[in-house]
């Protein structure tokens, strides 16, 4: 598979955690928290979503076997494994689009200046920043402090580990 970054993803339930990197890598990626895993089918199908889930029995479907619907049985429990193996098969760009989601809504991050954020983030962030996006959807403000750094390091540790087998 070439390098595209035009997947977008739908995350069972069983690996939740993917749905937060998917997204802080750029990635357009529904949480499915429902119970009928037929509902998560109809929306892939619907959206055009590669479903990602560690429930085998979703692999047998129809839709699936027969190729109408991309689907990834994920291996590992280990979260990190997880991510490598998503990396790996969609042959993802871990740096590219960085932090242009929500982490938590999955919206586009709107670019805002140190003004716009004065009196909504920590003196301090203020005092050190200079980049800022929000979420249109919930307005949580991200820039790029200590968990970002943290979740940018971790991925590029699984890519250069992936890049390196
Ligand atoms: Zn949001």
């Amino acid at each position: 598979m070439g390098l595209r970054t035009e997947y977008k993803f739908i995350v069972d339930h069983n690996v939740g955690k993917l749905a937060k990197w998917l997204r802080m890598m750029g990635y357009d990626t529904l949480f499915f928290t429902g119970d009928d895993d037929w509902q998560m089918v109809i929306t892939a199908l619907n959206e055009d979503r590669v479903i990602l889930t560690r429930d085998s029995h979703i692999m047998n479907r129809g839709v699936i076997t027969r190729g109408r619907l991309k689907a990834l049985l994920i291996q590992s429990e280990n979260p990190d494994e997880q991510k490598r193996q998503v990396i790996e098969t969609f042959n993802l760009d871990t740096r590219a689009r960085l932090f242009t989601l929500c982490l938590e809504c999955n919206q586009p991050l709107g670019k805002r200046t140190k003004e716009q954020v004065k009196d909504r983030v920590p003196p301090y962030v203020f005092q050190t920043q200079d980049q800022f996006v929000e979420c249109p959807s919930c307005n949580r403000i991200y820039w790029k402090g200590t968990h970002w750094q943290e979740m940018t390091r971790r991925l590029e540790k699984l890519a250069t580990e992936s890049a390196g087998k």
